[in-house]
């Protein structure tokens, strides 16, 4: 700009100090810069098997209509979770991926001088979202790389608007019981809204592992956030949804652009939900991908921390970006997580089994390397 002014001197405070979002390499990206062909991409936690063939029907049948803007309501959608979760329709918020309602609700109650608190390792969006409306981040130290509800408690004050709690964590995969996260709840003061984020609710097997939404009626400041974009197979369409006390989704409602989620979203998504069959083939995919990832670290000798998630992070003995980057000229991409304050480990998201395969190979092969 003219006059020495710095566009970045004209953002609110809070964007100026902002680090991007790193979102994992896309294939096409790889393919280019490194003349590598067939490259796979086990960075984003996808559903290796795809969306539902329901769900893709459902998107044929709705192509015709984009000429209209969406039903900015989502009825449909939002009766379709209505009934499939056992709450009311008033009760549901949906949003432009759970990272939209993760905003949302940032946007809602939380402005400058306010305190929001969330754990070291969590989601990387928490910071983006906390910083972008000015409110500043309390981060409370890990324990055994999951949250520390104890000390999230310790961390609140009268000026903490919000907490964000990720069960389980990504990219830990760490995860809270329900006896746990329930004394938490009844321990937060009424007046800060507990953000708890289930991305990866669906594939989670563990038998004491709590399902949010039961709290719904009794915590009037919790909000649970879900997601289509992990176990459904719908990352690339965006649609996400919330499920809080009436009052708490009217505020997010009144903040929510009334076109965040899009027909062809909101078809595909209604469709999603009904076919279980899908799901069930998705968790079996995952739980023997798991199996295979955690076999082939054991030959390795390497460590990692246990995750009920589709996704791993596994422990390196060297800088987990050098791994990263000679997985990239193997052709597999995967996730650095330095930027989570985890030099050490790389994430990498279940596959399917000749993924998994041609990932760990070239582990192999990049550790090998760096030993010789
Ligand atoms: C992937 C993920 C989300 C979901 O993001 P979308 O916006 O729904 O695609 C939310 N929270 C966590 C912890 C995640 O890993």
């Amino acid at each position: 700009m003219n006059g020495g002014l710095r566009m970045c001197d004209l953002a609110v405070p809070g964007v100026r100090g902002l680090e991007p979002y790193q979102p994992g390499k896309p294939v096409e990206e790889l393919e280019r810069e490194y003349g590598v062909r067939d490259a796979i991409k086990l960075a984003s936690n996808e559903n290796p098997l795809g969306p539902s063939p329901r769900a893709l029907d459902a998107l044929a049948r709705a192509l015709p209509g984009i000429a209209r803007y969406p039903d900015g309501g989502g009825f449909a959608l939002k009766h379709a979770i209505a009934r499939r979760h056992a709450v009311a329709p008033e009760c549901v918020t949906i949003g432009n991926g759970s990272n939209d309602i993760l905003e949302l609700a940032a946007r809602c109650f939380a402005t400058t001088g306010d305190e929001v608190v969330f754990s070291q390792h969590a989601f990387a969006v928490y910071p983006i979202v906390t910083q972008a409306v000015g409110a500043r981040a309390t981060v409370v130290p890990a324990r055994n790389w999951g949250h520390d509800l104890d000390a999230m408690l310790r961390a609140m004050n009268e000026r903490t608007k919000l907490v964000f709690i990720a069960n389980p964590n990504n990219p830990t995969g760490t995860w809270i019981g329900r006896k746990a996260l329930d004394r938490f709840l009844a321990a937060v003061p009424q007046r800060v809204i507990v953000v708890l984020d289930e991305a990866y609710f669906e594939y989670v097997e563990e038998p004491d592992y709590p399902n949010g939404m039961e709290w719904i009626g009794r915590y009037p400041n919790l909000l649970v956030a879900r997601t289509f974009s992990k176990a459904y197979g719908l990352a690339g369409l965006r649609v996400g949804f919330g499920v809080s006390d009436a009052a708490l989704a009217d505020l997010l409602n009144r903040v929510r652009q009334p076109f965040n989620v899009s027909s062809l979203a909101q078809a595909a998504a209604v469709a999603a939900i009904e076919d279980s069959d899908h799901l069930e083939r998705s968790r079996q995919v995952n739980r023997e991908g798991m199996r295979q990832l955690i076999d082939g670290f054991r030959a390795l000798g390497l460590g990692y921390i246990p995750s009920v998630g589709n996704f791993l992070s596994v422990e390196l003995p060297l800088a987990g970006r050098a791994v990263y980057e000679g997985l990239l000229r193997e052709g597999v991409i995967v996730r650095p997580v330095a930027n989570y304050g985890m030099p050490h480990h790389l994430r990498v998201t279940v596959g399917l089994p000749q993924d998994n395969s041609r990932f760990l190979q070239g582990l192999k092969k990049v550790l090998a390397t760096a030993q010789s």
